[in-house]
């Protein structure tokens, strides 16, 4: 077997730098998750947070189980149940993870896409500094819902 090294490709995706709302969006959904942490039974690991267009913010950490859910769709189920729609940027935390930042699952890429198409996502750039960028950055060529019209 031939081992090689995987060289990595620059990553051409537009970033944004982080504002002052965006640190205190971080550090919201590192406080939920230091308030509800568990890595026991009911699994807890991740905190998350949303803000939406209007500036509310909305938080939620993972539920561990068969179907388990991320903090994201937590934090998202949370915005959309308080009547929300319109929604800026999302964040994933754990508190040992890189700046604690951790990007969003496949399965939260997709939703995300579907939900709210234009949201920005808070995660770690390839030189590891904290950024956000588009979430249609994170999935192109993304599936989407056909619409068939009569
Ligand atoms: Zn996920």
């Amino acid at each position: 077997m031939i081992w090689q090294l995987q060289v990595l490709e620059e990553i051409t995706t537009k970033t944004y730098p982080l504002t002052q709302s965006d640190h205190e969006l971080i550090a919201s959904a590192l406080e939920v998750l230091e308030k509800n942490f568990d890595d026991g039974v009911y699994n807890h690991t991740v905190g998350g947070a949303i803000r939406c267009k209007n500036g509310n913010i909305y938080l939620g950490v993972n539920c561990d189980g068969i179907h388990g859910s991320c903090a994201e769709y937590i934090a998202i189920g949370a915005a959309i149940t308080a009547g929300e729609r319109e929604f800026d940027t999302i964040v994933a935390t754990h508190d040992k993870a890189l700046n604690g930042l951790l990007p969003p699952c496949g399965n939260c890429r997709q939703m995300l896409f579907n939900y709210c198409p234009d949201v920005k996502v808070i995660l770690n750039d390839e030189h590891g500094t904290p950024v956000k960028v588009d979430v249609q950055d994170l999935l192109p060529l993304a599936y989407t819902r056909i619409i068939v019209s009569e």
